[in-house]
């Protein structure tokens, strides 16, 4: 597929390409589904680092659309990861609702990146939701004996059962309902994190959900909370229609 502009652009700032071949899926809930493929070459060339993603191309009315997603399990000695994709409108969502073995995507590397925070922290404080789960059990993946808070927010009844890789005795769950746009979620971290905090200078906050209130989020870590800059990650995963 010729990619466009944004394609051009990701090859001169030296985005690689690979094409993924569908292999199995499994419906996860009514609105989650796991899609298992394997990698064109790409975890040899590239070795997984944690909350590592790409940039995916879909076909749509004969146009590119480029759209991030993140590797769950990648496997490097056998080729091949899953991808988890959060239900909704949307090219890439109506590209897993089908998916079926032997399919292909086409896949850019770019941008992808994880910086170890030193020193290393006493506590993790995660905020996400169903688009940035395989990021959150990535993450938590990373840091096998590192307490976490994790807030979780539940767009929908049935996210409340998705597959977080929890410890029971190191992470401590909030499930969060999405109500007034991410204002709950924004509410109920400002009301729980400062108890749970510690010395900022320690703890390492790591937040994904829609755009805006991630941006709010990380004000909020930064400002008020007073985290470092460097312990504070924060990236906004999707754009929620105004
Ligand atoms: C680094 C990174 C990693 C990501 N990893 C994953 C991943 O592993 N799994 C995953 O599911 N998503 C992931 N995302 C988010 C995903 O890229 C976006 O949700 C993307 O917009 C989905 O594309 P789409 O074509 O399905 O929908 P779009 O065409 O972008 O949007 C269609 C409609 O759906 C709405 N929408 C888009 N995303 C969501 C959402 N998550 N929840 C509710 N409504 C939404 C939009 O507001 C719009 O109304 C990641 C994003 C980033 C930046």
């Amino acid at each position: 597929m010729a990619h466009g502009w944004e394609g051009a652009v990701l090859k001169l700032m030296r985005g690689k390409d690979y094409a993924f071949t569908v292999t199995g899926a499994e419906q996860v809930t009514d609105r989650y589904r796991r899609v298992h493929l394997t990698d064109g070459g790409l975890l040899r060339a590239v070795p997984p680092h944690p909350t590592m993603w790409v940039r995916l191309w879909f076909a749509r009315d004969g146009k590119p659309h480029q759209r991030a997603y993140t590797l769950v399990d990648p496997d490097p000695a056998t080729g091949t990861f899953s991808l988890e994709f959060a239900l909704h409108d949307g090219v890439a969502s109506d590209w897993a609702r089908t998916a079926v073995p032997g399919d292909t995507i086409e896949a850019t590397v770019q941008g992808t990146g994880f910086h170890h925070p030193e020193p290393a922290p006493e506590r993790l404080l995660v905020v996400g939701d169903p688009a940035s789960l395989p990021g959150v059990n990535s993450l938590l993946d990373a840091f096998p004996d590192t307490p976490a808070t994790i807030w979780f927010e539940t767009p929908h009844v049935t996210d409340r059962v998705l597959p977080l890789r929890l410890d029971a005795d190191r992470h401590d769950l909030r499930l969060v309902e999405r109500i007034d746009n991410g204002g709950h979620l924004l509410k109920q971290v400002r009301a729980e994190l400062p108890a749970v905090l510690g010395d900022p200078e320690k703890a390492y906050a790591w937040a994904a959900t829609d755009a805006a209130t991630t941006r709010a989020l990380a004000t909020y870590l930064r400002r008020e909370a007073g985290l470092p800059r460097r312990r504070v990650h924060a990236l906004g995963y999707w754009r929620a229609d105004a």
